[in-house]
């Protein structure tokens, strides 16, 4: 299905049942910005939205754009709480084990160089940089370019540090890592007891609050800010 066709977006503000289709005529005001639907690849016209207003695709219905008030301060906000509970993810023990009298404590770390001892440096290597590293580095970026946002000031390398972030977070496999866990843990329980340490709870509150910013980072209308940044 080829992005040939232009349409324009449905806009849904918040609390109003009904969905209108925007004329063209209504738009002359606003700047409007092509998008293409993830996913049903139709090329879509969407105005500037106000304040609780969503752009839906005509065609699928997918949310194609919001603007939550206060966004980038609750991304600001919930990124760096998830920083901080990674960090607590990585310092405290992970899972425990017993069984026939023995014990045995793992932390997060200890999970990932255990495959470098079972000489699987390279799968090591993808698990830190899926699970730690490029989460990380999003949450940092993010801080970075959330403040310069609330600060309605440009800080060096903003639009590059933001294009780095929404490149890297297709690749941050945090909850995928959590549910992985989740399972074998039931898997695991069958055979030894196991205790989740503080850090596993560090890291069940640190996806859901890099999922809450997520969540509110709506990239068509950060790239605007952002731009606009150079003309304040
Ligand atoms: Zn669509």
């Amino acid at each position: 299905m080829g992005a040939n066709i232009s349409d324009i977006a449905l806009i849904k503000k918040k609390n109003i049942a009904t969905e209108a289709r925007i004329s063209i005529g209504t738009l002359r005001s606003v700047e409007a910005a092509k998008m293409v639907c993830h996913e049903c690849d139709l090329l879509i016209d969407v105005p500037a939205l106000g304040i609780r207003e969503k752009a839906f695709c005509p065609r699928c219905n997918y949310l194609l754009a919001s603007n939550h008030p206060h966004a980038h301060a609750f991304v600001l906000a919930f990124s760096a709480c998830a920083l901080l509970f990674l960090l607590l993810a990585i310092t405290f023990p992970f899972l425990g084990f017993s069984a026939s009298g023995q014990e045995r404590t793992v932390s997060l770390v200890q999970s990932i160089t255990i495959l470098v001892t079972e000489k699987l440096p390279s799968l090591g290597l993808v698990v830190f940089a899926s699970i730690i590293f490029i989460p990380a580095m999003f949450l940092v970026a993010m801080i970075y370019v959330m403040t310069a946002v609330g600060r309605q000031r440009s800080l060096p390398g903003t639009p590059a540090v933001l294009r780095s972030a929404l490149l890297m977070l297709p690749w941050s496999m945090a909850e995928i890592f959590l549910i992985g866990i989740l399972v074998s843990f039931i898997k695991i329980s069958s055979i030894a007891d196991v205790s989740l340490g503080l850090s596993f709870w560090s890291y069940v509150l640190f996806t859901f609050c890099m999922s809450v910013a997520v969540l509110h980072l709506d990239r068509r209308e950060i790239w605007q800010r952002v731009k606009s940044l150079d003309h304040v």
